[in-house]
């Protein structure tokens, strides 16, 4: 069924909500206090922006289209004399340092109590956290496993 919903940033759109007519409206009235697609993924872009993992890398055009096209560029910053392009490119380590502690401490208090559902729903709200830092830039998601991998291994 559709509804006309008006976001919390005053944005309009035709959703179409599934589900009982209950169900629908608790979605309806969800959607109601959320942004619309757009502003949050501008919301998230900032957040992002200002999370301070990110860096400008200059590098060859062609390394870019290869391994980070879906990382975003700096505006009108490709030259065509050397033929690079500044990249905004997800830190890793700076990463791995602000997570990797919390991340190890809540898999040590799970190992000791796979039943400690304080520790377990904590794990589930910081693999969020760091979804929503990480977002769009899988590659660099997975290098991230494998730094939290390799130092939880060799710590
Ligand atoms: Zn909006």
């Amino acid at each position: 069924m559709k509804y006309t919903v008006t976001y919390s940033c005053g944005h309009t759109a035709d959703v179409q909500v599934f589900g009982s007519h209950t169900e629908r409206e608790k979605k309806a009235a969800y959607l109601q206090k959320s942004l619309c697609p757009d502003c949050y993924r501008k919301s998230q872009d900032q957040a992002r922006e200002s999370s301070g993992f990110y860096e400008i890398v200059t590098m060859a055009y062609r390394e870019y289209k290869d391994q980070y096209a879906d990382c975003k560029t700096v505006s009108e910053s490709y030259n065509s004399d050397t033929k690079t392009i500044d990249v905004s490119v997800l830190n890793v380590n700076k990463i791995a340092d602000k997570y990797f502690n919390r991340y190890a401490e809540l898999v040590d208090t799970l190992n000791a109590n796979p039943n400690n559902q304080t520790a377990f729903s904590q794990f589930k709200k910081l693999d969020a956290e760091l979804h929503d830092v990480t977002g769009y830039n899988l590659k660099s998601i997975e290098e991230l496993k494998t730094e939290l991998h390799n130092r939880f291994i060799n710590r």
